[in-house]
């Protein structure tokens, strides 16, 4: 987005509530707390703001006039088709689907119903995911229904595209129906779902801990950030893998380090050390867990009330993180669980 437009978009902000001094605390525990209702207004604040940036950036309008409505439904869901499928890693595989319509007629002389890309705006905010239903027999008994998070962004989205990167598991439902699918074909898609907004500027550290795909979130609240001259904010990202061979998005991390506001550290629980030839340039890999100490050690010395905490993980890893953070006084309202 364009710098002037950016600063248009800024100015319609609301003004931001004013954080209360400790000295306006009287300390003996009123209900609600000045805190409380300086948090109530932050939230308001932050949708309001969100509002704003949604219509200003999401909804541009189409070359050939078709109607500009968000193309996806949380409830319903719609064709997209498979553009390509690209290996990333031993186990994962990126995905761009392009929304269509079925054409009203099928062909004619193989009764097979032809697709038109729609290049319409999905109405997807960074962090936000999708939810994929398919059926391996087309028999509604064997629909099976998963949740993925694009890490694509506006651009992509604004024109109908979307990306996801999907690990596939050997028993895995879902992942027996993915390692089928080839190009072109039609797959359904409903969303977008999640309750995530991030708002330029509503935090001074935005803290990422992540494991294994759920980077898949991080990725792209972390570009949005990077890429805004107007944002301000300090992005750190942690992220436990097991092994090299499993760090996902390697060379778009490598990328958002070299803007001065991101930084990430790699997490190798699995590996007997982390020589330096298996480490890129201006990497920071290492060898063991993102523990409480690890936890304390980057909250240490930060206004905690100016952080903001993002935890994508397996349940286990979710659980051990919320505990870390909470445990150093991160407020509650600061930390997000995808
Ligand atoms: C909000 C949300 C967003 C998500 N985004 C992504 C994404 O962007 N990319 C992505 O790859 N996945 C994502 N997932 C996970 C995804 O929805 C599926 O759970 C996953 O693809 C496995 O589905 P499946 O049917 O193949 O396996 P299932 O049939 O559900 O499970 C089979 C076996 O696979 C293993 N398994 C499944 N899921 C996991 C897991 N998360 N961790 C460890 N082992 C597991 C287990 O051994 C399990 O017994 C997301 C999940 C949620 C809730």
């Amino acid at each position: 987005m364009h710098k002037e437009k950016q600063q248009n978009i800024k100015a319609l902000f609301p003004p931001r509530p004013e954080e209360p001094q400790e000295s306006d605390c009287c300390g003996s525990g009123c209900s609600p707390c000045v805190f409380d209702i300086y948090h109530l207004q932050l939230l308001e604040w932050k949708k309001q703001c969100s509002d704003i940036l949604c219509n200003a950036g999401c909804y541009s309008k189409t070359s050939d006039g078709e109607t500009n409505e968000p193309l996806l439904s949380p409830i319903k869901f719609s064709p997209f088709q498979l553009l390509s499928v690209q290996q990333h890693t031993h186990n994962t595989f990126l995905y761009l689907f392009q929304a269509v319509r079925a054409n009203s007629e099928p062909d004619q002389e193989s009764a097979v119903t032809e697709y038109t890309y729609v290049k319409r705006p999905l109405g997807i905010s960074v962090g936000q995911h999708l939810v994929m239903r398919c059926s391996s027999d087309g028999n509604q008994n064997t629909v099976v229904t998963r949740a993925y998070t694009p890490i694509s962004d506006l651009r992509a989205s604004n024109v109908g595209q979307f990306e996801v990167l999907i690990k596939l598991y050997e028993n895995g439902k879902m992942s027996k129906y993915i390692q089928n699918m080839k190009k072109n074909d039609i797959v359904e898609w409903r969303g977008p779902c999640g309750n995530f907004t991030y708002m330029p500027n509503s935090c001074r550290h935005l803290l990422m801990f992540c494991a294994g795909t759920g980077i898949a979130p991080m990725y792209p609240i972390a570009k949005s950030v990077t890429e805004n001259d107007l944002d301000d904010t300090f992005v750190h990202l942690l992220f436990a893998c097991r092994c090299f061979e499993d760090i996902l998005l390697r060379n778009e991390m490598q990328q958002l380090s070299l803007y001065w506001n991101f930084s990430a550290e790699i997490f190798l629980s699995q590996v007997e050390s982390t020589a330096e030839s298996q480490t890129r340039y201006g990497e920071c890999v290492k060898k063991g867990r993102i523990d409480k100490g690890v936890v304390i050690e980057r909250l240490a010395g930060k206004t905690l009330q100016q952080v903001s905490i993002l935890i994508c993980g397996t349940k286990s890893f979710n659980k051990d993180m919320i505990n870390y953070v909470k445990h150093v006084g991160v407020p509650d309202d600061n930390i997000h669980l995808f």
